[in-house]
């Protein structure tokens, strides 16, 4: 496994990473969890990423038990959690990062975790209404009061983290360091274009998300919907517009005759693609089983094979034209 610095902090991720959305709780318990985790921590993983938000805070419930059976060293990883929807329909308690709400949030999510300090905190979507001053002041409070280490973004506007950043120089503040965007194959969007900026200027980092699309970039959804997959779960059918989407399916196939000459699988391929980007801090997997986890680490080994030659296919698949890289 190859570590890459969070942006300009002192912390290190393993390139390669696991996430409990839809997973933890839902298709995971407690004892599967400490599989998949025990097996990611095998292949170097050292961060795990989690939301107040996933299954109602039980995902952190379930990470938190499964980290105590496992007994690691709290020194040998990082676990994040992320602020937004809410817990609970209150007037302030949802869809917000107002104070009140991030403080109590961060001291929910330690106890479900049952951790006196978590390594990252997230913004896990802007709040339009709450002044970022507001935000920025109370996610460095909770920085100084050591229960969390380092805060970040999720999908913000490029606008907003620039504001937010501001903020934190002015007041001499705690800066967020990291975005948490969507990036594989099929979105691209703002990894390569808007936030370009901060990783040069700013040296933010980023911890990606879905990248294979929620297993779309499997190949699984080829032949239709598994029974087993999470395509199938109740409460997911918002997922099948991408899931069965012709278009998309037909440029996943596209992409099977590189992963066999490159000796991976398409998954692998789509993984390793994501990591082919060094403004990617870490590419944050999910896993409904163990076997994935084992498949998915291995994608390591297949992103040195992609010569500009292979990127250039597989940008043609996707009808994308890179400009002419700048040096600046
Ligand atoms: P992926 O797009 O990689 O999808 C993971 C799912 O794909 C697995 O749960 C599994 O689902 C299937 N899968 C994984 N590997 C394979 C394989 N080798 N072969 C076949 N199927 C496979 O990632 P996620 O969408 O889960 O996102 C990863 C993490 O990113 C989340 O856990 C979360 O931590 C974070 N995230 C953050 C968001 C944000 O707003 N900040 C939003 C969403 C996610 P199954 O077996 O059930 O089909």
């Amino acid at each position: 496994m190859q570590y890459r610095h969070l942006g300009r902090t002192g912390i290190q991720v393993s390139e390669l990473s696991i996430g409990s959305w839809v997973t933890f709780k839902n298709q995971v318990d407690v004892d599967a969890a400490v599989e998949i985790m025990a097996a990611a921590y095998d292949h170097g993983v050292n961060f795990f990423d989690n939301a107040e938000v996933y299954a109602s805070g039980k995902s952190e419930e379930v990470m938190g038990a499964a980290l105590k059976k496992l007994g690691w060293r709290r020194g040998s990883y990082l676990v994040s959690t992320k602020f937004y929807w809410g817990l609970h329909d209150g007037i302030n308690e949802k869809n917000t990062l107002n104070r009140k709400r991030l403080i109590e949030g961060i001291n929910g999510a330690l106890q479900r975790l049952d951790m006196d300090y978590v390594d990252l905190i997230y913004c896990h979507r802007p709040d339009k209404t709450t002044p970022i001053e507001e935000t920025v002041w109370a996610m460095h409070n909770i920085v100084e009061w050591g229960k969390a280490l380092y805060w970040g973004t999720s999908e913000w506007a490029a606008s907003e983290i620039i504001e937010a950043i501001q903020i934190a120089e002015r007041h001499h503040l705690h800066k967020p360091v990291v975005e948490q965007p969507q990036y594989n194959l099929f979105e691209r969007g703002r990894l390569e274009g808007d936030y370009v900026r901060f990783y040069k200027e700013y040296g933010y980092g980023t911890t990606i998300w879905s990248p294979l699309a929620s297993g779309l970039l499997s190949g699984k959804y080829n032949k239709g919907i598994p029974q087993d997959s999470r395509g199938a779960l109740k409460g997911y059918e918002w997922l099948h517009g991408n899931l069965t989407n012709q278009e998309k399916l037909a440029k996943v196939t596209a992409l099977e005759p590189i992963a066999k000459e490159l000796g991976g699988t398409v998954a692998q391929l789509a993984l390793a693609w994501c990591l082919k980007n060094p403004f990617v801090s870490t590419v944050i997997t999910g896993a409904s089983r163990v076997e994935q986890v084992h498949e998915n680490m291995k994608s390591a080994e297949i992103a040195p094979k992609l010569t500009p030659e292979i990127m250039e296919r597989i940008d043609t698949i996707f009808g994308v034209k890179r400009e002419e890289e700048d040096d600046d």
